[in-house]
């Protein structure tokens, strides 16, 4: 290429993007990066990237608009640049004056193990709260609750590098694609092979068009969808007896609960026929090894966690499980919310998923950290929203996530944000909450640090500095423990994220037999409990982590929110190729701006017709907590009565639309199903 530019050396890192965790090398001249390539070693992406991570890391990393210094709000409400003594002690002061239960903290799904490790140690041996949580509340909290309940951990079963082994993939609620690429091409690649494919999705998705068979439901009724499959698996006889008489439990609930199950109204409610309906599990229970992958398609429902058991039920009833090529596995959206939950940045655990709730669990870290525990259970994000509102919570600690705009109903995020006595948000650029801050404390990119991530399939993988920070920027991990130091916390004087992975290792089992130097080639996959392990690919090979597979029969409950004759549309969002969530990287890189600039509204060619609606009018979009407007696009991958947008832009926040409705276990908001009306402003 003409900008080609010689590099001085290269540096192995991973991809700060999605879940996938893409080996990257960073190239680098004259202390910039210069380029990106794929790493051929990486053994999660062969060399392979999309075209985020090839083309949208160096611009936003260099970025003039990184912040580079910290800022503190005057009595004008002005933010101020400071400098870090005089923010930390600023920040440390203010801190101090509030108790435990008025104090919450949020941690960071892009931010390194090490930082999340102390991020909730800081939350819990000095702040004294269990109040602690971060974005995975919002996209795979029913993952973590439904997969716990029936297998006993609540990650991806399986690995990527086994798609190939599949003989029937299943995708359903992910665009696979657009939202994790890399595992998108895997899919496509064993496809070319021999795989069966069955896409369930209420869009039809690049996918859809490649599939076996493609069914495209009413947003909201998985359950019946799944359901009803598991229903013709156990009606034909095509359950695996002998792994459901050896490998589980519940299954007669089951299917008493499906004896009454009627097919038809499943059908009709989902929109799906039902021979369709019976093909599909007919193809699923009979191509082995099959693998199930989803994302927020079945999370972001106020039924989320259901939607979770459903399919849990089906790879239980088909034997899908424990074997290369079959499983449950969830596709995880930020590159380290995987690790987060790991790390213990989550209300009710400790690092490693251990109790809090449990004595002897609170004890073990009471021991290792030198300090009385609380015991009270920590808040979930929805419930620190409310508790803010209720003039409860009045200090809140938020690493790394841009809640105003990603949260659900956001408009109502920005005043409860606004109520904070105390709001602290350390990041690397100017986003819509740093905006609200009393201090905004800087933050170095991926790029700019050492630590590890852990990618979707649990694997954690080394990440390297390979440039100097922006300005006065500094690593999470050295803000995080200077306000532990500062506010009289105990075992805070780290040299390195090495030595926190060191703590790390001693108190959580999963992890505790990883290093820095075997993490040199490849990576290393929990759990992984001695130095001489070689990591799990495949989970639950010989017993289920909670002994057997658990069946939960279950309900179906429909959305909480419904149209009618105002709101006739259902909005359902999802993430684009170019743009990564609420854009605070990828809307800084030009190449990714052309490819998508704005927000669009997707809408089904019948619908634009009967309201005389064409590409490229404005229209405006309301739903019962707000309105936007926004560009039309009229898709033929609509169906009739479902409108679709993602959240990437600023401009358009399109989660002023969605619904808080949370789900009763996860309290997971409902993202996937709000009823809008649509009105033309504008004729392009
Ligand atoms: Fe990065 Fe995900 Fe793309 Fe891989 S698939 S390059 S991890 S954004």
């Amino acid at each position: 290429p003409k900008d080609y530019v010689k590099p001085d050396s290269e540096t192995a890192t991973i991809c700060p993007y999605c879940g996938v965790g893409c080996g990257i090398k960073l190239q680098i001249r004259g202390g910039r990066i210069t380029g990106v390539t794929g790493d051929e070693a990486n053994p999660a992406s062969n060399g392979r990237l999309c075209v985020k991570g090839r083309y949208g890391i160096k611009e936003f990393v260099h970025h003039a608009e990184r912040l580079t210094t910290p800022l503190v709000k005057n009595r004008d409400g002005v933010q101020v640049a400071t400098g870090w003594e005089e923010a930390l002690e600023h920040t440390c002061s203010k801190l101090i004056r509030y108790r435990p239960e008025e104090t919450a903290v949020i941690a960071s799904a892009k931010a390194t193990n090490e930082e999340n490790y102390l991020i909730q140690k800081l939350a819990r041996a000095v702040l004294g709260t269990n109040t602690v949580d971060h974005c995975a509340r919002l996209c795979h909290s029913p993952t973590v609750a439904g997969l716990a309940t029936a297998f006993g951990s609540g990650a991806m079963t399986n690995s990527i590098g086994d798609i190939k082994d599949a003989g029937c993939l299943l995708i359903i609620g992910a665009n696979t694609t657009e939202t994790h690429p890399v595992i998108g091409f895997e899919i496509k690649k064993a496809v070319r092979r021999g795989a069966r494919l069955i896409v369930i999705n209420p869009v039809k998705i690049p996918l859809g068009s490649q599939a076996d068979i493609f069914l495209q439901l009413r947003p909201g009724t998985d359950v019946l969808l799944l359901s009803a499959m598991c229903k013709v698996i156990i009606d034909e006889g095509l359950y695996d007896s002998a792994f459901i008489t050896d490998r589980t439990e519940g299954f007669e609930a089951l299917a008493a609960t499906l004896r009454g199950f009627d097919l038809d109204h499943a059908a009709a409610i989902s929109g799906v026929p039902l021979d369709h309906i019976r093909a599909a599990a007919e193809m699923y229970a009979a191509a082995k090894p099959a693998g199930i992958f989803y994302a927020m398609g079945i999370t972001q429902h106020s039924h989320g966690t259901d939607n979770v058991s459903a399919i849990a039920n089906l790879a239980l009833l088909t034997g899908n499980l424990g074997r290369a090529g079959a499983g449950v596995n969830p596709l995880r959206g930020h590159n380290n919310v995987q690790g987060a939950c790991d790390m213990g940045a989550l209300p009710d655990v400790y690092p490693g998923y251990q109790e809090t709730a449990v004595e002897a669990c609170r004890q073990k870290f009471e021991a290792a950290w030198g300090v009385k525990l609380p015991q009270q259970p920590g808040l979930t994000i929805p419930e620190i929203m409310d508790a803010i509102d209720r003039g409860r919570i009045k200090a809140l600690y938020l690493v790394g996530d841009n809640l105003a705009l990603s949260d659900a109903d956001s408009n109502r995020v920005r005043q409860t944000l606004a109520k904070l006595e105390l709001l602290i948000v350390q990041d690397i650029f100017p986003t819509e909450t740093t905006d609200l801050a009393h201090v905004v404390l800087p933050a170095v990119s991926f790029a700019e640090k050492d630590g590890t991530f852990t990618n979707t399939e649990r694997r954690v993988q080394r990440i390297r500095r390979a440039v100097k920070p922006a300005g006065d920027a500094r690593p999470d991990w050295w803000i995080t423990a200077e306000l532990g130091k500062r506010l009289g916390g105990r075992g805070f004087d780290y040299e390195g994220p090495a030595e926190i992975f060191r703590e790390i290792n001693a108190l959580t089992p999963s992890y505790a037999g990883i290093s820095y130097d075997r993490l040199n080639d490849g990576g290393l996959q929990w759990p992984c409990p001695e130095a001489t392990h070689p990591g799990t690919p495949v989970l639950h090979t010989e017993r289920f982590t909670r002994g057997k597979g658990q069946f939960k029969a279950i309900e179906y409950r429909p959305s909480t929110e419904q149209t009618d004759a105002e709101y006739p549309f259902i909005l359902t969002t999802g993430r684009s190729l170019y743009h990564f969530h609420t854009g605070t990287m990828t809307r800084r890189v030009n190449g990714l701006l052309t490819l998508q600039p704005q927000e669009t509204l997707a809408i089904a060619p019948y619908d634009a017709a009967r309201l005389n609606i064409s590409d490229g009018d404005t229209i405006k979009v309301s739903s019962r907590r707000g309105e936007i407007t926004a560009q039309a696009e009229v898709k033929n991958q609509l169906a009739e009565g479902v409108v679709f947008m993602t959240f990437h832009f600023p401009e358009t926040a399109t989660n002023i639309l969605t619904s808080p409705a949370a789900d009763p276990v996860a309290g997971i908001p409902e993202y996937k199903v709000a009823a809008v009306k649509l009105i033309k402003v504008i004729k392009s």
